[in-house]
């Protein structure tokens, strides 16, 4: 497994749709465990493939980072299929770090998809889960969580990113 470099929200590829995934070879298997082991190393919750630069439909979430036991979830081409009551919190993204903000999400949401031996799957998720989820699943339709905010919100967010960005280059 290798850490890949996450892309940060400049990056073109982070704005454009991704393609669904039609057959589950055998790069798909290593492109997920480098995914897994990237999300890690960043200490994230999630993580989308076009984060690591591959426009496919495919995510990655654990937030077992919480109390130490690892439970990623992989699912290829995920699709919400129900889902109810919103909630307001807290979200960062890896491909924008250091910048955080209020958003909107459900409270509950079915997703289903594959897994990478092909079977379907179908999960119930709540809470923050759910919310990984639904950010994980905005990155495939080229969406970034600051597109949920009004243009002041997010210009005043996209300034203090690039500061931020400038002062890593330093
Ligand atoms: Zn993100």
């Amino acid at each position: 497994m290798s850490v890949l470099t996450i892309r940060n929200c400049l990056d073109p590829v982070l704005r454009k749709k991704c393609d669904l995934i039609e057959n589950i070879e055998e790069s798909l298997v290593t492109l997920t465990d480098d995914m897994i082991e990237t999300m890690y190393n960043a200490t994230g919750v999630g993580l989308a493939a076009n984060q690591v630069g591959i426009s496919s439909r495919l995510i990655v979430v654990d937030l077992g980072f919480k109390d130490e036991q690892h439970n990623p979830i992989t699912i290829i081409n995920p699709v919400v299929t129900a889902s109810e009551e919103e909630m307001i919190g807290q979200e960062g993204c890896l491909s924008i770090p250091e910048v955080y903000a209020d958003i909107k999400r459900f409270q509950r949401v079915e997703v289903k998809g594959v897994d990478l031996n092909g079977k379907d799957v179908r999960l119930e998720v709540e809470g923050f889960l759910a919310r990984a989820f639904q950010h994980e699943m905005d990155h495939l339709e080229g969406k970034l969580f600051w597109d949920m905010l009004g243009k002041v919100k997010r210009d005043m967010l996209k300034r203090k990113f690039k500061k931020m960005l400038k002062e890593m280059q330093e």
